[in-house]
């Protein structure tokens, strides 16, 4: 995190690594897919170095309650591809 920042802080659900909020991708799962947040409903946050973790799958299945983890992974990829 970088110093003197006095910003909202939120949680990486896949690490759990605290970090600035603007540091991070605010995911949602509408219908049971994932995508970025759209404003409303409950949304969550995963940092960059996230992105392709092993443990991220695990995560994104967790906040999805899907156990489609590939597709999860391939809707991931999509929207990190968009951001870059
Ligand atoms: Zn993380």
């Amino acid at each position: 995190m970088r110093q003197n920042y006095s910003g909202p802080v939120r949680m990486c659900v896949s690490c759990r690594k605290r970090e600035a909020q603007n540091q991070l991708l605010r995911l949602q799962c509408a219908e049971r897919s994932l995508r970025r947040y759209s404003g409303t409903g409950r949304s969550f946050y995963l940092c960059p170095e996230c992105f392709t973790a092993k443990q991220t799958a695990k995560a994104l299945a967790r906040q999805c309650k899907s156990g489609e983890i590939e597709r999860l992974l391939n809707e991931l990829k999509e929207i990190i591809t968009d951001v870059r």
